[in-house]
């Protein structure tokens, strides 16, 4: 009985756990905590967790500046952690466990931020009214025979914004802005919704073709709602690019802030995040991809087949963000 009581003395006292790490976090809740529970199971470090939208994070670590309690910044896109980096709120990180598991083309540069699991941004494509082999790259989407067929969200979304980043980089401003216009020609109707929508749209018939995250077809294919589950088991997805620089892929990520006040606990949990426990769950209750390879994936996401991503190095979709936003402003895509 009395060890009962020493253990309950000890489950609430408040400074029991000696280390801690901050992290803001820009990723749902529930996609992250159960790892970050584990994490402090097999460390004894707590982490404290405060989720909100990137922007508004960003914005209050400019704000908080060296008095910040926060030593990670976990976002869903790289675009994010490129700003994060341009406004010098990242310090650069030394761990060669994190270097030799992550790819180059997945991380910073200068060792600012990591990508912990990957997304890709496919077509999905209605089978009763497209054949598999009538699509082949981004770029052909903006050909005159899809014209009032294709369904994509609006510009102001980040995911697009990195698409297009990424042509720039592959094809240059010019012809990125040309491919804009063409593609803006073929919306079946003004971009409204998220992916999810995008996806729906297609399964009803108002357009042929859309451009959406992988893991939103996968949730909605593995969906407790019988409704979403069966419109996301009308499209097929194809993965373009296939035949030359590979697809577009995005990450989440993190970086550790520039005044870290957990440091050395705060690098422990992104090695966490990229140890083969992590990146399993990633593939396996997200349905993302992992970002190391030879980790095993979930079923729907083995189902699509292999791919050939694109390995242009992430940080170049930061670095053409804003040439990106202004091109698709000017194409007119809403
Ligand atoms: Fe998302």
């Amino acid at each position: 009985m009395k060890k009962y009581l020493v253990i309950l003395l000890v489950l609430f006292q408040p400074n029991l756990f000696a280390e801690e790490v901050n992290i803001y976090s820009a990723r749902k809740q529930n996609l992250i905590k159960p790892l970050l529970l584990r994490f402090t199971e097999q460390t004894g470090i707590k982490v404290n967790l405060v989720t909100g939208k990137a922007d508004t994070l960003i914005k209050r670590l400019e704000a908080e500046g060296r008095n910040s309690p926060a030593d990670m910044l976990l976002t869903v896109d790289v675009a994010r952690l490129a700003r994060a980096k341009e406004l010098d709120l990242f310090q650069p990180i030394q761990s060669a466990q994190l270097d030799a598991l992550i790819p180059s083309y997945y991380r910073d540069i200068d060792a600012q931020w990591y990508g912990l699991s990957l997304r890709s941004r496919v077509v999905v494509y209605a089978p009763e009214r497209v054949s598999p082999g009538e699509l082949s790259s981004y770029e052909n989407l903006a050909a005159p025979e899809w014209k009032k067929r294709v369904c994509v969200r609006s510009s102001s979304n980040v995911y697009n914004q990195s698409l297009v980043a990424s042509l720039v980089a592959n094809l240059g401003e010019d012809q990125t802005e040309a491919w804009a216009k063409g593609l803006v020609n073929n919306f079946a109707r003004s971009p409204k919704g998220g992916d999810r929508d995008q996806i729906k749209a297609v399964a009803v018939g108002v357009c042929d073709v859309a451009l959406v995250n992988t893991y939103y077809l996968a949730g909605m294919l593995e969906s407790d709602q019988a409704d979403e589950a069966q419109l996301a088991q009308q499209v097929r997805l194809h993965w373009p690019n296939q035949a030359d620089r590979g697809t577009h892929m995005n990450v989440s990520g993190a970086g550790i802030m520039k005044h870290a006040p957990n440091k050395t606990a705060a690098i422990k949990l992104l090695e966490f995040l990229a140890s083969d426990e992590a990146q399993q769950w990633y593939g396996e209750t997200n349905h993302e991809f992992p970002v190391r390879e030879g980790i095993a994936i979930s079923e729907v996401l083995s189902g699509w087949g292999e791919f050939k991503p694109d390995t242009l190095n992430l940080g170049m979709l930061g670095e053409y963000n804003a040439t990106a936003v202004l091109l698709m402003d000017r194409a007119g895509w809403k």
